[in-house]
């Protein structure tokens, strides 16, 4: 009985569907083009090497037209010699992970018959290939007459057509079936395929899987976005001539995508706040790390919304530091804090190392009620930059001093070494106590404590998001404000963690991340609605990876990532601004212009 694949649904195999890809996926198209064959896509673990063969004059040469013929460069010196060796020094295996499978597709470029014949001699000089239960042969190009396949021995397999006539015994011989992408879509690789292209192809897809086979697409679009498309289209086999492209791709993707499955309600403004009154109150969150990409994945998970996105006042800043086109935190921050430019590394302390008197210092002066909340290590460069003068950010100890003499009213985040376990020997913490504060090393003492003044230093406050962290930075800006009651207030939340996303390279991370700041900047504009007289500013120090989004779908909230690099990057970052004059705030501008606009509304001279 004949089987035609393009009618025959008959399910003869498992199916591959729900597939996770590793790199037993990826076909090495023309392997031998590589400055060094077999082994640039071995080392890659590939599960498909392709060599094209020609006979001439009884030996098999590895080339890509008869032309390119060169002296030396046979079947059996650059892949059946390789092979053998590793196989050798494997046990028998091709790979050390010994599950780890390679298909050696041979490509006849001469007349099948004679060709395949010298083949089937050559092997049979190597018979550790043909015991090797992980190597797998396979046949394409001028494939014999499939009737004749029976006569060849039967470790040799065959690259199977879609739509052509095969018998159940011909059928077994075949290893997987492949296509010429051209013969079913006109698409680029750039953008989605059109529906009834989409629907061609997942039909051919859907046939082949259903008789229990593997799909190939050659002449394909090999690039990210096209590699993306045919993991999702369930395309078994993904060739390429970027093997270390596709390798690193497929080794991210698992890093690189996040689906969120507990979406929280955003909150939908009122906007009940005079807008040309001078506000009492200033409540500064930053999202350490967030750029416009950081907050879109967010968006895209929490299924379109975002409390963030509900803001309609949007600025950017421009963060530049004065010694580095990328700034770090520290110089980000203390341009926020103290209206000066900086260098990287530097704390409080303009480019001399000079200190330079900080929002919160002018703030106090004027009899504000001062919070520093950070969900993160409290010495850490950007809530420092808000109470410390330190000419080197990573100086803990000399930023926790600092404090002692910052009157900042509380202080909430991790970070209890710098204060307590000190090469000085000194406890800040009986010093604090000593200033009228109240000290504790838990956050849940955040309910109980009724002190006006407070320090709670609790490493769950550097535990991420996804590692457990509670509802943190919402409560201490909510504790905060209470703790303040009617005595005007300054304070300064920062999600810290948005950039530890970043610098990890891990989407989850990021977006978990971002969407608690985003709940926390809910209860703050709902407060905001509520009091009539804070400002809200939202805003970042810089951007953490170099984010972009090549996918992502938010009605079922997944995103894929894609990090240019593991650390800080130029690009300008919002400012979100919420309550009265928070039109001030909008515009292109240095981030310095944060403590220059906030400085002139609250009058507090230069
Ligand atoms: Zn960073």
């Amino acid at each position: 009985m004949l089987r035609y694949l393009v009618i025959f649904f008959t399910v003869v195999g498992i199916t591959t569907n729900g597939q996770e890809y590793t790199t037993s996926s990826i076909f090495a198209h023309n392997d031998y083009v590589h400055p060094i064959p077999f082994l640039t896509s071995y080392y890659q673990q590939v599960g498909f090497i392709e060599a094209d063969i020609f006979l001439q004059q009884g030996e098999l040469m590895v080339a890509h037209t008869r032309q390119e013929i060169s002296k030396g460069r046979t079947l059996e010196e650059l892949y059946l010699k390789p092979l053998v060796d590793k196989i050798n020094t494997h046990n028998g295996f091709v790979y050390a992970t010994q599950d780890k499978p390679l298909t050696l597709m041979v490509d006849l470029k001469t007349e099948g018959t004679t060709t395949l014949k010298v083949l089937v001699q050559k092997l049979k000089l190597y018979p550790s290939l043909q015991r090797c239960p992980t190597f797998t042969l396979v046949i394409s190009g001028n494939v014999p007459d499939p009737a004749t396949w029976k006569d060849y021995p039967a470790f040799i397999f065959f690259d199977g057509r879609p739509g052509r006539p095969y018998t159940d015994e011909q059928w077994k011989r075949i290893s997987f079936v492949s296509t010429a992408f051209s013969d079913h879509a006109t698409w680029n690789g750039k953008g989605v395929l059109t529906k009834a292209e989409h629907e061609k192809i997942t039909s051919l897809i859907t046939k082949v899987h259903a008789a229990g086979k593997k799909i190939r697409f050659w002449g394909a679009p090999d690039f990210p976005n096209a590699w993306l498309t045919f993991m999702n289209l369930k395309v078994d086999i993904l060739g390429t001539d970027d093997v270390a492209g596709l390798s690193k791709f497929i080794a991210t993707k698992q890093k690189n995508t996040y689906q969120h499955t507990t979406p929280h309600a955003v909150y939908q403004p009122r906007y009940n706040f005079q807008r040309n009154t001078t506000p009492k109150n200033i409540i500064l969150m930053i999202g350490d790390g967030m750029g416009l990409a950081q907050l879109y994945s967010g968006y895209t998970c929490n299924r379109g919304k975002l409390s963030i996105f509900n803001m309609n006042d949007i600025g950017f800043s421009v963060t530049e530091s004065t010694d580095n086109y990328i700034t770090d935190s520290a110089a980000g921050a203390t341009a926020m804090a103290t209206g000066s430019k900086t260098k990287n590394r530097f704390v409080g302390v303009d480019s001399a190392g000079q200190t330079v008197p900080s929002l919160t210092e002018k703030l106090k002066a004027q009899q504000y009620s001062v919070a520093i909340i950070s969900a993160g290590d409290i010495t850490d460069a950007t809530p420092a930059a808000f109470y410390a003068h330190q000419p080197e950010r990573s100086m803990n100890e000399a930023i926790a001093f600092d404090f002692l003499s910052s009157r900042v009213d509380v202080l909430i985040g991790g970070g209890m070494y710098a204060f307590k376990n000190r090469k000085d020997g000194k406890n800040l913490l009986t010093e604090l106590r000593s200033r009228g504060y109240a000290v504790a090393d838990c956050f849940n003492s955040l309910d109980t404590i009724q002190s006006k003044k407070f320090v709670i230093l609790d490493d769950q406050a550097v535990v991420s998001k996804k590692n457990g962290r509670g509802n943190f930075l919402a409560q201490s800006i909510l504790k905060s404000i209470t703790t303040f009651g009617s005595s005007p207030f300054f304070i300064m939340a920062e999600a810290a963690q948005i950039d530890h996303g970043g610098h990890n390279n891990d989407m989850e991370y990021v977006v978990r991340e971002v969407l608690d700041f985003d709940q926390a900047v809910g209860e703050a504009m709902k407060y905001v609605d509520e009091n009539h007289e804070t400002l809200l500013i939202v805003t970042a120090d810089h951007e953490t990876g170099g984010l972009t989004l090549p996918g992502g779908n938010t009605s079922s909230g997944y995103v894929l990532g894609s990090f240019s690099t593991n650390d800080h990057t130029a690009v300008l970052v919002p400012v979100f601004s919420y309550g009265p004059c928070a039109e001030n705030f909008r515009g292109v501008y240095q981030n310095t212009e944060l403590f220059t606009r906030l400085s002139a509304l609250l009058a507090l001279g230069k």
